[in-house]
């Protein structure tokens, strides 16, 4: 079955190169994909085709309308079921207050097979729209971003190496840091050509062909890494 992302959002331009390239980009042409994004701007209502308004209670700032989001994802769901049978979906709303994304949520979230997904912009999105999707909160980090364009496309780029075909090697997946065997800890240190560097040599076990001895280096390597980065304090 192909997987379909819809991303709800009212600046698609942030997705034109996104869509076109690497691994995403091939996806979507040999068609392992699908990734639509809609604008909840076509579906307001009123001369200005507004979708934000000032929060009631007061407060800085705008908030996103409940209306034309909810509308978008309407229209998504019946576009979905226009075409595909299947009932697998999940509805992800991004915010900061959100379920901190990492590697077994993005590799769950891979299980269905029609994701939409709802950016936010200025202050955030109207609650009604939690409310009335039953939608997960997702948050890609404890920071604020000015919107949830960028936050989306880190969420698809994490949960789509998960999905079957997406990676040439699926092998990749349980040798990247914090997942398989890693779970807990990053990736060891990797060199390429030349061998020789700026006086900087690849260790010699690397070159030694010898698979058990290279395993146990990396993750002496992997396990130091680890203990390093924790500590760092900015
Ligand atoms: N007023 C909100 C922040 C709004 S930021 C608050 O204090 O919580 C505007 C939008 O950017 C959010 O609605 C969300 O969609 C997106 N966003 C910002 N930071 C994010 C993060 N860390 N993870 C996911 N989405 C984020």
């Amino acid at each position: 079955m192909k997987k379909v992302i819809d991303v709800i959002s009212i600046m698609p331009e942030y997705f034109d190169s996104f869509l076109k390239t690497g691994l995403i980009g091939k996806a979507l042409k040999t068609g392992l994909m699908e990734i639509n994004i809609i604008n909840p701007r076509d579906f307001s209502s009123g001369k200005y085709r507004r979708v934000d308004d000032k929060i009631y209670g007061g407060g800085a700032g705008q908030l996103l309308m409940a209306e034309p989001i909810i509308k978008a994802c309407e229209y998504s769901v019946e576009n979905f079921k226009e075409k595909y049978k299947s009932e697998k979906r999940a509805v992800v709303i991004m915010s900061p207050s959100g379920k901190l994304l990492d590697s077994d949520a993005a590799s769950e979230m891979s299980d269905f097979d029609h994701i939409i997904i709802i950016c936010g912009r200025y202050e955030g999105i109207d609650a009604r729209v939690a409310d009335l999707t039953g939608g997960i909160e997702i948050s890609i980090g404890s920071y604020i971003l000015s919107g949830g364009e960028i936050a989306s496309i880190v969420f698809i780029e994490s949960v789509s190496r998960y999905f079957k075909g997406f990676l040439g090697n699926q092998e990749s997946l349980k040798e990247e840091s914090l997942s398989g065997d890693f779970k807990k800890i990053l990736e060891y240190p990797q060199y390429t050509k030349p061998k020789t560097f700026k006086n900087l040599s690849v260790p010699e076990i690397l070159l030694s062909g010898n698979h058990k001895l290279i395993e146990k280096w990396r993750m002496e390597k992997a396990l130091k890494k680890t203990e390093q980065i924790r500590k760092i304090k900015i």
